[in-house]
């Protein structure tokens, strides 16, 4: 399955390869030999012609090469099912031992199976929801690859579906074919049964696959979710960018008293309502606003003893970082004078141009601003079912505050 193509990179420039970092952008490319269609397999080859890497390129992406073997080794490794089978099995070999007992067959919990570049397979997500799994092959080299992981996937896991979910914004950037990327996505293998019920730390949640955003379900956020559970009790909560509630469901079952949800997606709220009922939780602990977060932040004078604010990426380009960072600062700004004194604020940022410590300082700015005096009690960042390749600083994009507010 390895094609003749070549990557010759610039003099110089072959140092990122060296470090482990699966990225090779056009302006690092010298010439490409042998190049039929997007999605090839290449070798990468310094300017002088020594053998770096094995990957796959697109010339219509900016990441022109992503990287899925480096190294002397990598020179005789062929990318075909093998490969893909040792690579997903060390990764599923990764998740048993964090997951322990809830990972065993039959149990319904949820993980990131997948985590592209952090799990060595640059452009592949694949999320398993209880005993099926949801794969996005985002770029033009591993929707070539398909045909493979599906096949391993079937042989490794047994699932009862195969669903790919489909990102049209990933596509556009890789000049993937319209009529490929049309609709939400196709069931590759069974049926996708409606709705798919998940568990997460004691609770229990409907997903929808189809319809929702990313794979249906923010798995990242198990971990913080948790750890919200635990500091709940006997607290009131402002659930900002609250999609179908899972952090309100955590936060009322580990004795929280009210959780009040804000989406602008009407649809996001009416599951999360649907999740409330699923955990047996009364209907007069919660509610839910659809609503701009931006406006009702503002406008709302009530107060809370924590708020969370989760929301989407703000800065998808550098171009947007001024915007990005205006936007956190004034939510931050706004749901610090919304927090009770004594309470908690749980704030995120899944913006991968946003590094933490200018997270950090946006988020001082506000409580400056706000005239609150804050203590951070840990520092939060996506579970360890997403790992970050410590060479591709990118792949570390979700990082997040717990402050007191004094
Ligand atoms: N905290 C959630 C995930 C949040 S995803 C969880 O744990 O599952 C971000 C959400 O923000 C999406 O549901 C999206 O509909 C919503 N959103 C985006 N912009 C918004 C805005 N300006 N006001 C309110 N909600 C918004």
């Amino acid at each position: 399955m390895n094609s003749k193509c070549t990557v010759t990179l610039k003099k110089g420039r072959e140092k990122p390869v060296l470090r482990g970092h699966p990225w090779i952008f056009s302006g690092a490319v010298q010439s490409i030999h042998g190049y039929t269609q997007a999605g090839d397999l290449c070798s990468v080859l310094d300017h002088s012609g020594r053998f770096l890497a094995t990957g796959y390129v697109n010339t219509s992406s900016q990441i022109t090469v992503r990287v899925l073997a480096s190294g002397a080794a990598a020179q005789r490794t062929t990318i075909d099912g093998d490969f893909i089978r040792a690579s997903l099995e060390r990764a599923l070999r990764l998740r048993e031992s964090l997951l322990g007992s809830t990972f065993a067959a039959g149990s319904k919990s949820a993980f990131r199976l997948v985590n592209a570049e952090g799990d060595f397979l640059p452009g592949l997500i694949v999320d398993r929801y209880a005993e099926g799994v949801v794969l996005q092959a985002l770029t033009a080299g591993m929707q070539r690859l398909k045909g493979l992981l599906v096949d391993c996937l079937h042989t490794i896991l047994s699932p009862l579906f195969i669903y790919e979910k489909l990102d049209t914004h990933m596509a556009e950037a890789e000049g993937l074919d319209a009529a490929a990327t049309a609709g939400t996505g196709t069931c590759l293998y069974g049926t996708l049964p409606s709705p798919i019920e998940i568990e997460e730390t004691g609770a229990r949640f409907h997903v929808d696959v189809e319809g929702g955003q990313k794979t249906g379900f923010y798995l990242d956020q198990r971990r913080n979710r948790r750890i919200l559970r635990e500091c709940s009790v006997g607290m009131t909560l402002l659930n900002c960018f609250s999609y179908t509630g899972a952090f309100a469901v955590q936060a009322l079952l580990g004795g929280g008293l009210q959780a009040h949800n804000v989406d602008l997606s009407e649809k996001a709220l009416e599951q999360a309502s649907q999740n409330a009922v699923l955990n047996h939780i009364d209907p007069e602990r919660f509610r839910n606003s659809k609503a701009n977060v931006f406006e009702l932040l503002r406008r709302d004078e009530s107060r809370y003893d924590i708020v969370v604010l989760d929301p989407p990426k703000f800065a998808a380009s550098k171009g947007e970082l001024p915007r990005a960072l205006r936007g956190y600062k004034d939510i931050n700004l706004s749901a610090f004078k919304r927090v009770r004194a004594g309470g908690f604020l749980m704030t995120f940022s899944c913006s991968g141009l946003v590094s933490e410590d200018l997270f950090q300082k946006v988020v001082f700015g506000a409580a400056v601003d706000a005239g609150r005096s804050i203590q951070i009690l840990r520092r939060l960042h996506a579970d360890a079912d997403h790992p970050v390749n410590l060479a591709h600083r990118e792949g570390q994009y979700l990082k997040g505050l717990l402050l007191r507010v004094v």
